[in-house]
């Protein structure tokens, strides 16, 4: 609502509010700001209690002007668990799971595209298209049925086929590439012009991010006003950190969190860690992984076009990049299944795997409060469980 501009992260050139954007003339992606001294006049502390459970409870500081076109199927405000059975098992008393399997489509990229679609409808836009691992073709399909729009998807092949059926049961038109993600993202700008098709790639369009980043208002207010020592997050493009860290520093500029930050730790895939070994080689760019792979198809992103933000927010924080086996991903969803009850994805399996390392390095300690962000469920991955 309260949108002044948006500017560019790498160029900082800014831009007029209110309209649709892809990437910054320069190439990198645009982020949003926000009169956020209007923003607090209505958005308090106090007025939560009486909002909505979903992540429109923050509209203020969330960019579509009419409330009509707020697309909502019950996105965000999704539960913070006490893992009080891994906290006793890892004698880590503070450790908590913020579970967005909850979420419509079983995953957090409702968030972004709840966002995303809602601003395109706003702006006049009939025709989405996206290329994606998984769970974003689910979460777009679903708001632009809703929103009455064209969705059209492309995964690669050997994407699971459960977010296959689930795309084409929303009513999108599913193309199967041969090729990674990138590929996929590569043929939707090639094609994207001459079918009048609105590209809503990962941070490629500067709205996702904006709802993304409620998981940090959302953590920040289910923690009474207090952010947790550390933050575990299983990396892909990146939305979500960048999402959070952005909205840390809004709530810090609107007066509701002091200028301590979490240690972010980038968690991501053996077969996949550009990110986690640019951080290691002490890089401001992701590095080249020519044969990505992993059954954590969240993660399965060789390139991410924020990826200098990524490494930025790393060091900033004191953060770190872990990489963990498929085995061990698979085998730490199991293990907060058997012991929390939710059925996690194995992009939510690998943060356990990594945190037990950095537990073990005493990277974490045990009097830390420690927040794992189980980003999808397990339902939709039956393939990487069945061996
Ligand atoms: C997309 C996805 C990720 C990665 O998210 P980014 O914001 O792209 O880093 C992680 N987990 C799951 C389940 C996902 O669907
Ligand atoms: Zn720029």
């Amino acid at each position: 609502m309260n949108v002044t501009h948006l500017f560019c992260s790498a160029c900082g050139e800014k831009y007029e509010p209110n309209k649709l954007y892809n990437l910054c003339v320069c190439g990198k992606p645009l982020l949003v700001a926000y009169d956020l001294e209007t923003a607090a006049k209505t958005l308090t502390k106090e007025s939560l209690a009486s909002r909505t459970a979903t992540l429109w409870r923050y509209e203020e500081v969330l960019p579509v002007v009419n409330k009509q076109n707020q697309l909502s199927l019950g996105e965000g405000w999704t539960p913070l668990h006490k893992a009080e059975k891994l906290a006793a098992k890892y004698d880590l008393p503070n450790l908590y799971i913020k579970d967005e399997g909850i979420n419509p489509t079983q995953s957090f990229k409702a968030r972004g595209m709840a966002l995303a679609v809602s601003m395109a409808k706003e702006l006049g836009i009939k025709k989405v298209a996206a290329p994606s691992a998984g769970n974003a073709a689910g979460a777009l399909s679903a708001y632009a049925a809703l929103a009455g729009m064209e969705c059209h998807i492309f995964v690669p092949q050997d994407t699971p086929k459960a977010f296959i059926v689930e795309c084409e049961v929303l009513g999108a038109s599913v193309n199967l590439v041969d090729g990674l993600i990138h590929d996929c993202g590569r043929i939707v700008g090639e094609r994207k012009e001459k079918e009048g098709w609105f590209d809503v790639s990962t941070l490629k369009e500067p709205y996702r991010i904006e709802g993304k980043k409620t998981m940090g208002y959302e953590l920040a207010e289910q923690m009474n006003w207090t952010l947790p020592d550390v933050i575990l997050y299983p990396t892909g493009g990146g939305t979500g950190l960048v999402g959070m860290w952005k909205a840390f520093d809004e709530m810090e500029q609107m007066g509701w969190i002091d200028s301590k930050r979490p240690r972010m730790v980038v968690v991501q895939a053996d077969g996949c860690a550009p990110i986690v070994k640019a951080f290691e080689q002490n890089l401001n760019h992701g590095v080249d992984i020519p044969d990505a792979h992993t059954v954590a198809s969240g993660l399965r992103v060789p390139k991410a076009i924020g990826d200098f933000i990524l490494l930025d927010i790393l060091q900033k924080s004191n953060g770190i990049g872990v990489s963990v086996s498929d085995e061990d991903l698979v085998a730490g969803a199991r293990e907060i299944g058997a012991n929390e009850g939710i059925f996690a994805a194995p992009e939510g399996g690998a943060l356990l795997a990594a945190m037990k390392k950095l537990l073990n390095d005493g990277w974490i300690k045990q009097d830390e409060t420690v927040v794992l962000f189980n980003t999808g469920s397990g339902v939709k991955y039956l393939e990487a469980f069945e061996n």
